[in-house]
């Protein structure tokens, strides 16, 4: 028995058509004009009035991270299962290896972390922060035996996953003769723990000063020095992430228009948040919102939510994933109570990545195409998952949601809320759609409000190389 869905508006990137969608098994067999589908002895989801969309794609998840003295707080279970509630159907996580470490053994620990444990299908990037001559190895072997194609390297911060320019232009070599593709946390580290010893010096201890200390000029300027580094090494792919700042987004424009292998991704906390709206919060409430980079004032001279909506619409910013990396308010963001340096980095967003930027929709920031564009087809191409991620086509993977635009979305902790987190981000938020049902691989992960997964559902994705060149 296969599963239609009929008389949806099927959305791609290109345009979206009325169609019925015949899923038989794991895939997308067929697509027919609207209400003609054959019916007979399959389950039929009636998709009328709605949007049908390929499964959501995250690029960038921290599940399970060990970081800043304690451990990010959604384990690979109850991470997937936050993503299958927000209509994401493949996460691409960070296996990390630290100075010192090897790489090959950090690999097995994530999928070790991950095997049986997923909701939804899941592959790794590898964080290499000790680059040397048996790491550069490791790089060409998992690109071409281990189905990891991509690598984040770190212009932050120093002693814990830094690597200096040198060790940047080789790995940048390493990934440009194996074609594998160089993901970049691009802030200035260096400089930053300057600002940071001199704020702390002067008593500055409220969470607000995470981003006072870390200026947009210094994620400009380190934006800058990665892509040119890349066009030394022989114009590697480069993928800037987590992207908050006008100044850095200058610099990926420009080289973009210079024919460069340079893109970049932006997450919804540098969309919609502000320094003094959220960081600054009275008391230690802003510890919420403290993750790097920084969210950026509103009164900079450059108007950072407005350059970035834009620059998702002119393809100067490719992707939307959420940097997920949650930490519960009591006892993880408490560590950094007097010492705003001490909070653990980062926010809880895989749940609530395609709900906001279909907020932006909604406002008028971007069409329904490039939504579906940002946040599932430009990452599976981007990390080398696509046609079979990505797409709703005879042939790809059975990833379907079902959105519901007359329907609305309350999140906050007790209402829309699956993360495993004390606390939500987005607290208040309201949204004007829904995800209503949501297929990975042919089986139906949520409906009608109710979760009908499994861990050990999802299945590791072995990727290939980026196909979203230039
Ligand atoms: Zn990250």
């Amino acid at each position: 028995m296969g599963i239609v869905i009929k008389n949806g508006a099927v959305i791609s990137p290109t345009g979206q058509i009325a169609q019925d969608v015949l899923v038989d098994g794991e895939i997308v067999v067929a697509m027919y004009l609207p209400g003609t589908a054959p019916t007979d002895g399959h389950r039929v989801i009636d998709a009328t009035g709605k949007y049908v969309i390929p499964g959501g794609v995250d690029v960038h998840t921290h599940f399970e991270l060990p970081f800043g003295g304690t451990e990010a707080s959604d384990t690979f279970e109850t991470g997937t299962r936050a993503a299958a509630w927000g209509g994401v159907t493949t996460i691409c996580d960070m296996a990390v290896q630290r100075y010192g470490g090897n790489v090959y053994d950090s690999l097995t620990e994530w999928h070790h972390k991950a095997a049986e444990n997923c909701a939804v299908d899941y592959s790794f990037s590898q964080i290499v922060g000790g680059i040397d001559d048996e790491s550069l190895k490791a790089m060409k072997y998992l690109t071409e035996h281990e189905g990891i194609t991509s690598f984040k390297l770190f212009m932050a911060y120093p002693g814990v996953f830094y690597s200096d320019d040198g060790q940047i232009l080789k790995a940048m070599q390493t990934a440009a003769e194996c074609g594998a593709l160089i993901m970049m946390h691009a802030e200035n580290g260096i400089a930053i723990d300057v600002l940071v010893a001199q704020a702390l010096a002067r008593g500055e201890r409220d969470p607000k000063y995470h981003s006072i200390t870390r200026p947009s000029d210094l994620e400009g300027e380190a934006t800058h020095r990665a892509i040119v580094l890349s066009k030394v090494a022989g114009n590697v792919p480069l993928y800037i992430v987590h992207m908050s700042a006008s100044e850095a987004l200058d610099e990926v424009a420009e080289a973009r228009h210079n024919g460069q292998n340079v893109f970049a991704e932006t997450c919804p906390q540098y969309l919609y948040m502000t320094l003094e709206d959220h960081l600054a919060q009275p008391g230690f409430e802003g510890a919420k919102y403290v993750c790097s980079p920084p969210i950026r004032s509103k009164h900079d001279h450059r108007h950072h939510h407005a350059d970035l909506w834009k620059g998702l619409r002119m393809n100067e910013l490719a992707v939307v994933s959420t940097d997920h990396c949650p930490f519960c308010f009591k006892d993880q963001k408490e560590l950094g109570i007097g010492d705003f340096s001490k909070i653990p980095n980062g926010m809880g967003g895989v749940e609530h990545r395609m709900e906001l930027i279909y907020q932006g929709v909604v406002q008028g920031h971007l069409s329904l195409e490039r939504w579906v564009e940002t946040c599932s087809t430009n990452p599976a191409k981007m990390f080398g998952m696509y046609p079979k991620k990505g797409i709703i086509a005879p042939g790809s993977d059975a990833d379907i949601v079902v959105w519901d635009p007359n329907a609305r979305t309350e999140i906050g902790y007790g209402k829309k809320h699956h993360m495993n987190m004390d606390h939500s981000s987005w607290e208040g938020w309201v949204i004007d759609g829904k995800v209503d049902t949501v297929l990975s691989r042919g089986t139906v992960l949520i409906d009608n409000d109710q979760y009908l997964g499994r861990k050990g559902h999802g299945k590791f994705v072995r990727r290939g190389l980026s196909n979203y060149l230039v």
